[in-house]
């Protein structure tokens, strides 16, 4: 008789051959030769597992210590029983059960497994010795302390206060904001002052103010985040530069780092919310060389004294004229790769003199005073300084990515 027939009339049939079975017969068969098919047989099985790896460990411990060599023996004949590489009964099922378990079991069994994967850790050798040395008053289930990791208790075993504390582990500082600072720090050294302003902004500050016109297709749904027609999470740190010239009027030297917001699709590089620092400069007598020489110290500050800049006319609608800021590649010194196109380029923030408009409406004279302005990606920049190919690796919390830095 076959097992899968005796399954259709006996359906118990299993379950009781399998109770009556040692532990080490158990471990030698499949999970199909004891005919556990379920999620239940399953756990049912590995709950057998669980209370002989608990009775052997809590009969060492009440046979008592013995003398050293006895002891010693002891302790090591259950720990290979249970532990060794080759032939222990954690690695036979392992073999037998897990490895061979069919497709639709492989979860459940895997979990389980993990499981006393951990619970087995409390007859490995140091744990076995410690509760030896404590007597049998450690017959208690020292399985649950292994599972957390606890250290055996005064009551359980002698403490030991020469060994060594259990350290913290210490947080770092984002590389997002690690770039951030540096890039603060550059311009504080020049005499800016550090801006915030609000993150949920209205359309007024974040638009209307900046001369973008109601036709301007950044205010389409598509880009922006809208709270209401009148409210919208801020696309940009730009609003900031208004409130800053409508508090302080000018002159006005500003850095605003912060959170943007836009309706991206999430991709290598758009993300939902990003980081941009802006800098704003308005006095008399500024003109583009004033620009044109901050930006050059700036970049060379930041990614290095051989970096080369290049100014190229471009558009937005709150400067006039308007550039791009080009640096020389960074990762191939100019000569041309796959990430500068071949250009030896590499386009990384628009700047231009700021419009007579936009000063108007922080209550500055333009025909007084005139002033320049910049807006970066602050993960961009963080991506070309540590070559990061993904802006998502950012915002995933994953400490494997984050302790990097
Ligand atoms: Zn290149």
């Amino acid at each position: 008789m076959s097992g899968s027939e005796a399954d259709r009339r006996i359906p118990n049939q299993h379950a009781r051959t399998r109770s009556r079975m040692s532990i080490d017969e158990k471990t030698s068969k499949t999970l199909k030769d004891l005919g556990a098919k379920s999620p239940e047989a399953i756990g049912e099985l590995f709950a057998g597992v669980t209370s002989a790896l608990e009775s052997e460990r809590k009969a060492l411990i009440a046979s008592g210590a013995g003398d050293e060599r006895e002891r010693s023996q002891k302790v090591k004949d259950l720990r290979d029983r249970w532990l060794a590489r080759k032939g222990g009964l954690v690695s036979l099922i392992d073999e037998n059960w897990l490895k061979k378990a069919p497709k639709e079991l492989k979860p459940a069994v895997g979990r389980a497994f993990n499981q006393l994967r951990q619970l087995a850790k409390c007859v490995d050798t140091e744990s076995l010795l410690r509760e030896l040395s404590g007597g049998a008053a450690a017959a208690q289930p020292a399985a649950v302390a292994a599972t957390r990791g606890a250290r055996p208790s005064a009551k359980q075993g002698r403490l030991d206060l020469t060994l060594p504390g259990y350290r913290q582990p210490l947080g770092s500082i984002h590389p997002v904001t690690q770039v951030m600072r540096e890039i603060e720090d550059i311009f504080l050294g020049l005499g800016f002052s550090i801006e915030s302003g609000p993150e949920i902004e209205s359309v007024y500050y974040n638009f209307d103010a900046l001369n973008i016109p109601e036709s301007h297709p950044a205010r389409d749904d598509w880009d922006t985040l809208y709270v209401n027609s009148e409210t919208v999470l801020r696309t940009h740190t730009s609003p900031v530069q208004i409130r800053a010239m409508e508090k302080h009027g000018a002159p006005l030297y500003i850095l605003c780092p912060g959170k943007a917001y836009r309706h991206d699709n999430p991709d290598s590089t758009h993300a939902t919310m990003f980081h941009q620092v802006e800098g704003l400069a308005v006095d008399t007598d500024i003109s583009f060389a004033d620009l044109k020489g901050t930006l050059d110290y700036f970049a060379r500050k930041f990614f290095g004294d051989k970096i080369k800049t290049n100014f190229t006319p471009s558009f937005f609608p709150f400067t006039e004229p308007s550039g791009e800021l080009s640096i020389s590649c960074v990762f191939c010194g100019g000569g041309g790769c796959r990430i500068c196109k071949d250009s030896g380029w590499i386009e990384v923030m628009g700047c231009g003199m700021v419009h007579p408009e936009v000063l108007r409406h922080g209550g500055i004279d333009p025909e007084r005073y005139s002033g320049w302005a910049f807006g970066l990606g602050v993960e961009r920049f963080a991506m070309m300084k540590y070559d990061i190919n993904d802006i998502q690796l950012f915002h995933q919390g994953d400490v494997r990515f984050l302790e990097q830095f």
